[in-house]
């Protein structure tokens, strides 16, 4: 089992080009500088501009258009900052039984017996949900999924 405590820090240090001081974290991936107002992203703040302002796109034309790396994005999901739409033909697997999930890291069932043995760690963090609609065929690895930002 991985370490359920080794998170990626995405809440990187900025400062601000012209004022060259720190920029003040604002919300999702947003940053302000305190002196002259100017507005920055970080990778977060890119993807979810991006999807606020386009809706649902496969994560491919996302990572193209923001610059953001698919690890990246794929990370964002395993983390739940970023979610894979209801109606999408694909979606990311479980790390312990392989189910379909639209975001985090393991399905609702699994969370429950992984929770015993860590025993009220960051649960709620890796959990993530399963698409409603069932899937009929077989799972097509190639095929890319769609992104969405979390409601
Ligand atoms: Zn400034
Ligand atoms: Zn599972």
């Amino acid at each position: 089992m991985k370490d359920l405590d080794t998170k990626m820090a995405f809440s990187k240090m900025k400062y601000c080009p012209d004022c060259g001081i720190k920029m003040i974290y604002k919300h999702a991936g947003i940053y302000e500088c305190p002196q002259c107002g100017k507005m920055d992203k970080d990778d977060f703040g890119k993807v979810k501009t991006f999807l606020d302002e386009n809706g649902p796109t496969p994560a491919a034309i996302v990572s193209q258009e923001t610059g953001v790396p698919m690890i990246t994005i794929n990370e964002f999901l395993r983390l739940g900052k970023v979610e894979i739409p209801e109606n999408s033909d694909v979606f990311i697997k479980c790390e312990k039984c392989g189910t379909d999930i639209r975001y985090g890291r393991y399905c609702p069932e699994c969370i429950k017996s992984l929770s015993n043995k860590i025993r009220g760690a960051l649960a709620e963090d890796v959990v993530g949900e399963k698409p409603r609609r069932k899937r009929i065929g077989e799972q097509d690895n190639n095929k890319m999924f769609f992104l969405d930002k979390r409601r």
